[in-house]
């Protein structure tokens, strides 16, 4: 089959790279340059963890992201360049006087494992606890928990190798090329067999709802810090994480804003990162700071991902939000069954929105299934939680 996609940001290149491998002739277009690192899948730490993110997401987030750790090793495998992958776990701590905020994580953790209890349960760790697995932790916090099985990747080098693999099959790759769905006529003569929308943010004008969540993260050279795995650190104003990547950079990320600026960091932010890794380890005092990196997410107005038909060879994804990489590979294996028939076993498994697009342009209506609106009722959207959790007390008066 010939088949367009729209936008090389993580969708596109994942699925492009899946159906050229599959033999499909495969032309790309995006609005960027080939060197750009606009996309948001560049800004990203790229932290797969599914039960840490349960705080603020949605089960059906969750779910897709116990899926996504058990497809990434396949996906990497698939590349001719090594992606370091690693699935060593979640740390997370806090400081003695937000044991509080500490004790309703924990809880709300413990409630989805009630729910999915097929996710690996959370373990209380003291500070000995806490030195066997990142040693000179205990001297710094006196309790913590770990979330086994969780994981992370390296989103430069994925990005790269997608991008390598996708020119040794031969992929049309057109840069500086900003299209719409309304440019083609898939399933007409002159028009491919299939269109695929991945242009994240840049669906905007088509997709009435979407909009960008700012988020700002800080890549630092630290190589008197030995952290090895993703570590959380819960605070009532700077809920930050660390992400160890490989030669000793580390990802200290992200803010979250509901604003669409993208504009360079902030100096609060930036203060606020800093501060707050540096209280998890003063080896990050002697950093250097490599990159100040402030990008938006695309989200839906429910925060979570959808697929719309838009007529019947065309099926835009979008709504990745904050957890593109940790649901990635489940909607990527959503759209390859949606190619191939009407509906999408996995998507309905993992209550996963697919909809028509409606006619008239607006706002799709999704037909929520009856777990996600019990769980709707139960507790705040991911959205409403996280902007009371992390923005700063301007922002806050304005949401
Ligand atoms: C600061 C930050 C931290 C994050 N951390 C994590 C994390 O730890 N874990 C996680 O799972 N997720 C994380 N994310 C989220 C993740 O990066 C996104 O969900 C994901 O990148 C969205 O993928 P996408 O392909 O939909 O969009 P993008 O990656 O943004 O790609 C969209 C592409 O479409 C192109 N485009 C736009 N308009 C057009 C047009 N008209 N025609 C053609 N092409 C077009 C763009 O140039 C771009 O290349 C983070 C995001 C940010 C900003």
């Amino acid at each position: 089959m010939n088949i367009v996609i729209l936008g090389a940001g993580l969708m596109g290149r994942l699925l492009a790279c899946e159906l050229a491998r599959a033999g499909h002739t495969l032309s790309v277009y995006d609005a960027a340059a080939a060197d750009s690192r606009r996309a948001a899948a560049f800004a990203a730490a790229a932290m797969l963890a599914p039960l840490a993110e349960s705080a603020v997401a949605e089960d059906q987030v969750v779910r897709m992201g116990q899926y996504g750790l058990t497809r990434w090793p396949e996906l990497i495998a698939e590349l001719d360049a090594p992606v370091f992958f690693q699935q060593q776990g979640t740390l997370v701590v806090w400081h003695r006087q937000d044991a509080a905020d500490a004790q309703r994580f924990a809880q709300l953790l413990a409630a989805t494992g009630k729910r999915l209890p097929s996710l690996p349960q959370q373990k209380t760790l003291d500070a000995a606890g806490l030195d066997q697995l990142e040693p000179g932790l205990g001297a710094h916090f006196a309790q913590g928990l770990y979330l086994p099985g969780e994981g992370q990747l390296d989103n430069h080098q994925l990005m790269d190798a997608l991008l390598a693999q996708l020119q040794r099959l031969q992929v049309a790759l057109h840069w500086n090329s900003p299209r719409s769905p309304s440019d083609f006529a898939p399933g007409q003569a002159s028009g491919p067999d299939w269109v695929l929308d991945c242009r994240g943010l840049g669906a905007q004008p088509q997709w009435p709802g979407l909009r960008g969540v700012r988020g700002e993260i800080i890549t630092l050279l630290a190589p008197n810090v030995t952290l090895s795995r993703p570590t959380r650190l819960i605070h009532p104003r700077y809920p930050i994480y660390i992400a160890p990547k490989q030669d000793g950079y580390f990802l200290v990320g992200a803010t979250e804003i509901e604003s669409e600026d993208t504009s360079p960091m902030s100096v609060r932010s930036a203060l606020e990162l800093l501060s707050a890794a540096y209280t998890v380890d003063s080896g990050f005092g002697e950093a250097r700071i490599v990159d100040l990196v402030a990008q938006c997410r695309p989200t839906l107005p429910d925060n979570r991902p959808a697929v719309r038909r838009l007529g019947s060879r065309c099926l835009q994804v979008n709504g990745l939000y904050r957890h593109g990489y940790l649901i990635a590979p489940a909607m990527v294996d959503v759209v390859l069954q949606l190619m191939q028939g009407e509906r999408s076993a996995l998507a309905e498994e993992m209550d996963c929105h697919v909809a028509d697009a409606p006619r008239n342009g607006g706002v799709t209506t999704v037909i929520a299934s009856p777990s996600t609106l019990r769980q709707a009722q139960d507790r705040p959207s991911s959205g409403q939680a996280e902007a009371r959790q992390s923005m700063p007390p301007d922002v806050q008066e304005l949401a």
